[in-house]
């Protein structure tokens, strides 16, 4: 109960910044405090990125919201997502595809992925993959994809993420090593469109288009 009017406030404060109708329903409906330790979920609703182990973040919920806001889902996609984490943020995007849509995350830490797999089951979502590799190689056997959510940041956009992205799909990745922004790129027949949304603070990619460890 207590959690539920936690969320609520939660869903007001995103509404209130100006978050689209849409992405504020989809998260409604996900238990945020599912995707967080145990013991900090009731922390789960306050609107910062929390420790989830390896030195990992669950990102703060204003910027799940505008991602997923700047990614413009539709019914029915396909999504690669890189850096499950905690599986929050698929789970958010599992809401807006729908059960015609589908999201494959991957993850680089195999602990992480269990614990993005057990919140996803206890969550109820069936049409989210979580799998352990190195995102900056893309996932090829579920190519090409609708839409590309990366949650790391990345040196630059790793050549197999564009090559995997549909002529017309997007993708939204943080890029920078101190100083990061977020980019959305749109990938046109012969070009690709990029717009630079300003700061933003991630963990790196690393990996082999990435940073190295
Ligand atoms: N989307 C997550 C937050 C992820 S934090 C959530 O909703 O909770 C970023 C994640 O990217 C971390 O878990 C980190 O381990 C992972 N990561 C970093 N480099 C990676 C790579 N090359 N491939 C896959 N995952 C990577």
């Amino acid at each position: 109960m207590e959690l539920e009017r936690l969320q609520e406030q939660m869903i007001k404060g995103l509404k209130r910044l100006g978050v689209k109708r849409e992405v504020l329903e989809a998260m409604k409906k996900v238990p945020r405090h599912l995707f967080v330790p145990e013991d900090r979920k009731y922390e789960a609703y306050v609107d910062h990125p929390l420790p989830i182990g390896d030195g990992q973040t669950i990102s703060a919920p204003h910027m799940v919201a505008m991602m997923c806001d700047l990614l413009e889902i539709k019914k029915g996609d396909k999504i690669l997502e890189i850096g499950a984490g905690s599986g929050y943020h698929a789970a958010v995007m599992a809401e807006l595809v729908g059960e015609a849509g589908m999201v494959y995350t991957v993850e680089r830490f195999r602990k992480l992925a269990d614990f993005a797999s057990d919140n996803i089951r206890r969550a109820g979502y069936r049409n989210v993959k979580i799998l352990v590799g190195d995102g900056s190689l893309g996932l090829p056997d579920f190519a090409p994809y609708d839409r590309i959510n990366v949650t790391c940041a990345a040196p630059d956009i790793p050549p197999p993420l564009l090559e995997q992205l549909k002529v017309g799909g997007r993708m939204v990745i943080p890029i920078g090593k101190f100083l990061q922004e977020l980019h959305v790129i749109e990938k046109r027949e012969d070009t690709i469109h990029r717009e630079i949304k300003g700061g933003v603070v991630f963990v790196p990619l690393v990996g082999e288009y990435g940073f190295r460890e």
